[in-house]
């Protein structure tokens, strides 16, 4: 391997450690919950998912949406409500 791979892997390590560099834009997930696979997608800064709770309920997040939040962390763009901050403090 020549150096100058070697120092891009260098620095790819160094980046990965500093997730708040990366911001996700968009974003398409197919989740498995427990009873079936749904949709969850992040688009112009707005979150939806397939399942009954999010279409039904009308709370603008479900069980889906707020582990994405969990899972994404810092890569969540900060211009992007959280819906699950007060739950994700529990
Ligand atoms: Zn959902």
């Amino acid at each position: 391997m020549n150096s100058s791979m070697i120092g891009k892997i260098e620095k790819a390590r160094r980046y990965a450690e500093e997730p708040d560099r990366a911001q996700i834009r968009s974003l398409h997930v197919e989740f498995r919950g427990d009873h079936d696979v749904y949709d969850v997608r992040l688009v112009g800064g707005q979150w939806s998912c397939t399942c009954h709770s999010f279409t039904a309920l009308g709370l603008g997040t479900c069980s889906h949406i707020m582990a994405m939040e969990r899972l994404l962390g810092p890569m969540m763009p900060a211009d992007v409500p959280v819906s699950g901050h007060s739950a994700a403090t529990l």
